[in-house]
């Protein structure tokens, strides 16, 4: 989004002219900044010859940029059996597809089995469960290295307390298990939390997940996850992708070297592909004063169609696109649901808010409309990507009968 001439832009399209056209609220995607993360990563951290990306198709399963990101060359980290669906149906082949199911089912282990994708296996009994059912398969094996970091101590996935993964101390119990059921180990594989921003944490974790991967033989993967954050706040800075390159590099050129190997290097960004790609429009609708005489900002979105506010208390950048030159006053920005902890903003300098502006809530792809619900029944929002000239509906806004229609 770029201010040009007293107005906001996407590509040629004037950005308030949007919700016009499509209404508010709105979900708008661009295609070109997607293209652009996916090859900063590439730039950055795929130095080494055989460095391939998985996209964590859960930051945001939309087929339309599921299919712009496949095409781009990336394979697929599922963590469902429906994401496994979707990265088919989006064009993915089964052998760039890894499942990363968390506490899955038998029925969910034989469905993608049969799908012929490989596992990603996080618990021992699940190991021994898929060796008794499958015996002489190859499959992946998620550890704990025990190291965990992320930009919420809720989005901490490595460490000692956490659910994910194999403890890094049970790497004899999990080679027992593979031999008695004669499973092949093809990849080992860590994830250790989401929207890190400093490197000690990443490159800790990652000489543990290389001196676990020197005990196997035969690896065709070591994968090393995702979790490369993004700034949300005016005073981060981004994550410097070609340090962290340089210095994956230099300790995966040594483990080959003791390995007596180049197995493929793996790394699962999801966030940091589609989060910057996407801002919210929402329309205001109320302006009022609080007791304590706040000024409370209504609007037409809520924690329904963008819960991550709400849910870990993040902060999501809010721009008022209707009135780029007014002078900055102190609002709380919430939502239209009813509940305390419905909001985006608060205390935060904008330029002056009035009845009916459009407000854009920026760095909303990734965790935004993959993890909206139909919460006091409100329907998800419609999705547009921009790419260049060409604007497309890829989500249509949910009517009631939609919803009515499940039940
Ligand atoms: C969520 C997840 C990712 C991606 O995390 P981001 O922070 O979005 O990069 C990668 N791998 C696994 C196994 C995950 O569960």
């Amino acid at each position: 989004m770029q201010l040009t001439d007293n107005n906001y832009y996407i590509g040629k399209q004037k950005v308030e002219g949007l919700c016009e056209q499509f209404g508010s609220p709105l979900y708008v995607y661009d295609a070109t900044v997607i293209r652009e993360r996916i090859a900063e990563l590439k730039e950055g951290i795929g130095k080494y010859e055989n460095a391939d990306f998985f996209y964590a198709i859960k930051a945001n399963y939309n087929p339309s940029l599921v299919k712009e990101i496949i095409g781009q060359g990336l394979g697929i980290d599922a963590v469902s059996v429906e994401e496994v669906h979707m990265a088919l149906h989006c064009g993915a082949t089964p052998d760039r597809i890894l499942y990363t199911g968390n506490n899955m089912t038998d029925k969910e282990m034989t469905e993608v089995h049969e799908l012929g994708v490989l596992l990603n296996i996080g618990s021992l009994s699940r190991l021994e469960k898929y060796g008794r059912a499958f015996s002489g398969s190859r499959v992946s094996i998620r550890f704990n290295p025990n190291i965990g970091i992320a930009s919420h101590e809720t989005n901490i996935t490595g460490g000692a307390d956490s659910k994910f993964g194999i403890s890094f101390k049970n790497v004899e119990k999990v080679k027992e298990i593979a031999k008695e059921h004669n499973l092949q180990i093809v990849g080992i594989h860590q994830h250790i939390g989401s929207g890190w921003l400093r490197l000690r944490e990443p490159i800790l974790a990652l000489d543990v997940i290389l001196d676990i991967a020197t005990q196997f033989e035969g690896l065709e993967f070591v994968d090393v996850g995702g979790g490369f954050g993004v700034p949300y706040r005016p005073e981060e800075s981004r994550l410097d992708m070609n340090t962290l390159g340089m210095q994956i590099d230099r300790r995966f050129e040594s483990f080959c070297e003791t390995y007596g190997a180049h197995p493929v290097l793996r790394f699962e960004p999801g966030r940091y592909i589609v989060a910057e790609s996407c801002f919210l429009l929402t329309q205001v609708n109320t302006i009022k004063e609080s007791i304590s005489r706040k000024i409370i900002v209504g609007t037409d979105t809520g924690m329904n169609h963008l819960v991550r506010t709400a849910m870990y208390g993040s902060y999501h950048p809010i721009t008022n696109i209707s009135n780029p030159d007014g002078m900055f006053q102190e609002y709380d920005i919430t939502g239209n649901i009813c509940e305390c902890s419905d909001f985006f903003a608060r205390d935060r300098m904008m330029h002056e808010v009035r009845d009916n502006d459009i407000l854009s809530i920026g760095v909303a792809g990734a965790y935004g409309a993959s993890m909206a619900s139909n919460y006091q029944l409100r329907g998800l929002p419609t999705e547009i990507l921009v790419d260049g000239d060409d604007v497309q509906v890829i989500r249509k806004r949910e009517t009631f009968e939609d919803l009515l229609a499940r039940f």
